[in-house]
């Protein structure tokens, strides 16, 4: 499996780069990088690890993490994948939320969650533009996790749900 998260992609741009301002400019303010530029991110790094032999696509199931974060992100993906199944990572406690994602700050070196106020617009950003990505797929394909817990409950509801994808799509007990 590849694990591919667009705010790591975009947190590995040069800060100094156009693009790398770019996304400093949206990130700090909690507000989410504009459709276009972050498609062409994604596309171009998966391009990137098709060219260097670190992702197959016939081969390795691709865990999109991040995106799509809008509609039109959604739509504009439609072409370039198929989505075998949706994780969709719940909390009902927003404090709970607020409270990990400063620590993670921390612990990370995440400018862009130390400010509490810029968590909580990422909260609204979120509600407003990234909820409704949900209406644009199966139902049948979504499948919710409660993410209260520790790391390694959430992780094995995350796997129970991945793998049996994997199994069905990649596996194949011939090369193992
Ligand atoms: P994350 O690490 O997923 O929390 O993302 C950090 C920041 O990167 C977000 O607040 C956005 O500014 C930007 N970002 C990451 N993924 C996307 C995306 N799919 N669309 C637009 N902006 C994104």
């Amino acid at each position: 499996m590849r694990h591919l998260a667009t705010g790591d992609i975009f947190r590995s741009l040069d800060r100094q780069s156009d693009l790398g301002q770019q996304f400093l400019e949206y990130s700090s303010r909690g507000e989410l990088v504009p459709d276009d530029l972050t498609i062409q991110v994604w596309q171009q790094h998966v391009q990137k690890l098709i060219d260097t032999g670190c992702y197959c696509p016939a081969h390795d199931l691709l865990v999109l993490d991040g995106i799509p974060r809008s509609l039109a992100q959604a739509t504009a993906m439609d072409r370039h994948i198929t989505v075998l199944r949706i994780i969709h990572l719940t909390c009902a406690n927003v404090d709970e939320m607020v409270a990990r994602m400063r620590r993670r700050a921390l612990r990370e070196n995440r400018h862009d969650d130390a400010d509490e106020a810029v968590i909580r617009r990422r909260f609204e950003v979120y509600e407003r533009e990234t909820h409704p990505v949900l209406s644009h797929y199966d139902p049948q394909l979504i499948t919710e996790i409660n993410c209260i817990g520790t790391p390694a409950e959430v992780l094995l509801h995350v796997l129970e749900a991945v793998v049996p994808v994997y199994n069905a799509h990649f596996s194949n007990p011939l090369e193992e």
